[in-house]
């Protein structure tokens, strides 16, 4: 997702729930809900279908996060038996006996008002709206789930609303149902993807993308005020872009891919098939396409392949925050990427976070502090430097394989590193940890001589980062000499992890007025001093 600057209000309105509220042995494979959303007020009538499997032979308890609702029932959906279940407000526990298949169907029939979640209010054009917004565990305020990130599942949602509304969901449209209106997506996704929106929306339909036999839909789901806005400028190219994705990565992980706009907290936020966007940048006329790249690219990075756990959300937000720059630079030119780093290193110097390490376990119960400045621009950074360290072509190898590995699934920082070492074929131990798990980046003081009779230049290098950021190994550090005639000479330095200092001689054919130290910008770091002796 992309924040706005009203995170604030995001965590006044987000409760903590620290421990992981379901059973690890029990796995939901589908959910089907039904909702009857209501013309005034915000009471739901709400049923989940719920598919669940867990080790055959042996009972076992279903635990699924639901917040502040009622419980009116719980049933098994194919014998139509009750089933007994306790719910205390925050957790529906149902008993599994133990039975030969380890699968059941589950129905939970219930209502409520949702405290949050499912957003039903008044759009910035002054109309009735209800939108879903469940990052990061907030589906369990409307919707009995296991609301957690490892726990994928397909989804249906079947819709009953105001008769001028118009309901968009993840997935496709499905056939055949006879009341309400059914949105089905048959990839698993993660809860805090699980979405619907409604209420009365200009839908364009953009040029679809062409996959072999699969047509995929690309619309943009609007006010009919900022309808004409959304097509010219945001969205123009919503359909190239998913193009640029395709050939860097993979076809497009889902059915359809909607552009809404919404009453999401954040900027953009990136669910499945059904992309949601804060109301306001749209009305003030200052949407822009970055954010559009950005969402995009986390249908592939976040949605297909999810972080398996909140520490991991790099592997989402650092991987958004980076293709929002490759993107740019495929359709316009590779300044934008080089500008979009230098942002983001911008960005991230002067950020709160420099302490702490991009996988930081200390949020874990905390996701929304992981919406920082390591999860997104430093995170970009070190797939920029990946690439750079192994090339593009394994770079890009390796992405099209972590991806094929892990859709519709979910991964690790390690299952990352392993595919990327494997398509590589190098030891990237030192490259993963210095940049995942130590905090900070190299601050480098740089000092040289030029020696006029032996046409050498002495130059020692000395990284001046904290004590407890640890040292940093710069295998091929780019150096530019550059003499008083406008000649200029590259060399390149290997900066070791192992001392303070480097130091290296060099030939060269000239005296040099000048050097500059990466100075195509491939590294996270600061030159703190350079000084000639
Ligand atoms: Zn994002």
């Amino acid at each position: 997702m992309e924040c706005m600057r009203t995170i604030a209000s995001v965590l006044a309105a987000f409760v903590l729930f620290a421990a992981p509220l379901v059973g690890q042995s029990v796995n939901v494979i589908s959910y089907h809900f039904r909702l009857t959303l209501p013309d005034t007020g915000s009471l739901v009538q709400g049923f989940a279908g719920i598919t669940v499997e867990w080790p055959a032979g042996a009972a076992d308890t279903l635990r699924l996060d639901l917040v502040g609702m009622n419980v009116s029932s719980v049933g098994d959906l194919k014998t139509g038996d009750a089933v007994p279940f306790s719910y205390d407000g925050t957790v529906l526990k149902i008993p599994l006996p133990a039975n030969d298949l380890g699968r059941r169907n589950i129905g939970i029939q219930y209502s409520g008002r949702p405290s949050d979640g499912l957003l039903i209010g008044t759009s910035a054009r002054g109309r009735r709206v209800a939108f879903a917004d469940n990052w990061p565990q907030r589906a369990r305020y409307w919707l009995p789930t296991a609301d957690r990130p490892s726990d994928k599942a397909t989804a249906r949602f079947v819709i009953e609303a105001p008769a001028t509304w118009r309901v968009v969901g993840n997935g496709a449209l499905m056939k055949g149902v006879p009341d309400g209106v059914p949105w089905e997506t048959r990839h698993p996704i993660p809860t805090y993807t699980m979405v619907i929106g409604a209420g009365e929306f200009t839908v364009s339909k953009h040029r679809p993308v062409i996959n072999g036999r699969d047509t995929i839909p690309i619309e943009v789901w609007t006010y009919a005020e900022d309808s004409a806005f959304a097509d010219s400028v945001p969205f123009r190219r919503a359909t190239e872009i998913v193009e640029v994705m395709q050939r860097l990565i993979a076809p497009f992980p889902y059915e359809k891919l909607a552009h809404v706009q919404s009453s999401t907290k954040f900027g953009g936020m990136e669910n499945s098939s059904a992309i949601f966007y804060a109301e306001k940048p749209y009305v003030e006329r200052k949407m822009g396409e970055g954010v559009v790249r950005h969402e995009t690219a986390h249908q592939w990075f976040g949605d297909a392949v999810t972080e398996r756990d909140w520490p991991d959300i790099w592997l989402s937000e650092g991987f958004a925050t980076y293709f929002d720059g490759v993107i740019g630079a495929a359709l316009d030119g590779d300044s934008v990427l080089a500008k979009s780093m230098h942002a983001n290193a911008e960005d991230y110097f002067k950020s709160a976070v420099t302490d702490r390490p991009i996988v930081d376990s200390g949020y874990a119960a905390d996701p929304i502090k992981l919406l920082n400045a390591n999860s997104y621009p430093k995170g970009a950074w070190v797939l920029h430097m990946l690439r750079g360290t192994i090339g593009d072509s394994a770079f890009f190898r390796g992405l099209r394989a972590y991806y094929g590995t892990y859709r519709d699934s979910t991964a690790t920082s390690e299952d990352f590193q392993r595919v990327i070492e494997k398509e590589a074929r190098a030891d990237l131990g030192w490259f993963f940890h210095q940049w995942l798990y130590q905090p900070g980046y190299p601050q480098l003081d740089v000092t040289w001589q030029y020696d006029a009779g032996a046409r050498k230049v002495l130059l020692g290098i000395t990284q001046r980062q904290k004590p407890e950021w640890g040292l940093f190994r710069l295998p091929a550090l780019t150096l530019e000499f550059r003499g008083a005639n406008g000649a200029t000479v590259r060399r390149s330095i290997a900066v070791t992890s192992g001392s303070r200092e480097t130091s290296s001689r060099f030939d060269l054919p000239f005296a040099p007025t000048e050097v500059r130290v990466d100075p195509d910008g491939t590294l996270l770091l600061r030159i703190t001093a350079i000084s000639r002796r």
